[in-house]
């Protein structure tokens, strides 16, 4: 039966995508973003034992080989995903469609929809397939919209497979430049901006999410090429303008300094001035 590796489960977020969403968080990412807030989201337990000692309640234990989780132990002291050489977590599920399906249904009366995240939710393309087509075709839950948030990076049989069952995309875009995309990610850019223009003409493309950190990606290079790119999708783009912050953060981009309302509005006031309007920034800088 077809599973999904699962992180974790929100069943209530009103920051990703449109209403109140069920957000279902899946493991495993094909970047490795400096600015990672969720980093123990990237990797895939290989069951290497490594964690095992740091658990003091022994939730987790070694068993034929395999990891195992026991929730009612654990404490939520988040040592084994600080002490995890690949960023993985062994505190992720192993669920069926038809596992959210009952969580959607139990939820489903304050829903506006549900969003796949990650991690990167696209890895997870034929589950996220199936769970969407599940959804579209259940009487009770139909009324659900299907949304991913994605780093953009799968290619056109992926989102010609994915996106007749999907109303809505949000894609981070981290840098208009190659390389310095590249050095905050570990990847290129030109899949993603592929990506966009796919499901812009798809028309699914809800909004394009800047994570902006000072110094970092907010030059005026980038600006003016975050605009030019948002431009010749349309003047009426949605551009979310996230502001880096440090809570979460490993490596590199612990050196770097947080976002602040002034210069997301400097951001915004640029962006505007090339026409886009469509612009949200953060309620919030925490
Ligand atoms: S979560 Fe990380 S440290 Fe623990 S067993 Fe898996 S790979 Fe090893
Ligand atoms: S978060 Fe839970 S599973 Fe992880 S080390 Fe702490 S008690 Fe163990």
């Amino acid at each position: 039966m077809l599973r999904a590796t699962v992180n974790k489960i929100l069943t209530y977020s009103v920051v990703d995508g449109p209403g109140n969403r069920m957000v279902i968080f899946l493991q495993g990412c094909n970047f490795a973003c400096a600015a990672c807030h969720n980093p123990y989201t990237i990797g895939v337990c290989d069951d290497c034992g490594d964690c095992l000692p740091v658990c003091e309640p022994k939730a987790l234990t070694l068993q034929s080989g395999k990891i195992t989780f026991d929730a009612t132990l654990c404490t939520d002291c988040d040592n084994c995903l600080g002490i995890c050489p690949i960023s993985a977590s062994p505190m992720v599920q192993q669920m069926n469609v038809d596992d959210i399906l009952e969580i959607a249904r139990k939820h489903h009366p304050f829903l506006t929809g549900i969003t796949v995240s990650g991690g990167e939710a696209t890895l997870q393309l034929k589950f996220i397939t199936a769970l969407f087509t599940a959804i579209k075709a259940d009487p009770d839950l139909s009324n659900l919209t299907c949304f991913i948030d994605t780093n953009g990076h799968l290619g056109p049989k992926g989102w010609s497979q994915i996106l007749p069952v999907t109303d809505g995309v949000m894609m981070d875009v981290k840098a208009l430049d190659p390389t310095l995309h590249r050095t905050l990610t570990g990847q290129g850019n030109a899949k993603l901006l592929r990506a966009a223009r796919i499901v812009f003409d798809a028309g699914k493309l809800y909004e394009l999410r800047f994570m902006a950190a000072p110094d970092v990606n907010d030059t005026e290079k980038e600006i003016t090429a975050l605009a030019d790119f948002a431009l010749s999708l349309s003047p009426q783009i949605r551009i979310r303008i996230n502001a880096f912050q440090l809570h979460g953060v490993k490596g590199k981009a612990r050196d770097w300094n947080a976002m602040d309302k002034a210069r997301v509005d400097q951001i915004t006031t640029r962006l505007n001035a090339f026409g886009l309007q469509n612009i949200v920034t953060p309620a919030m800088y925490l």
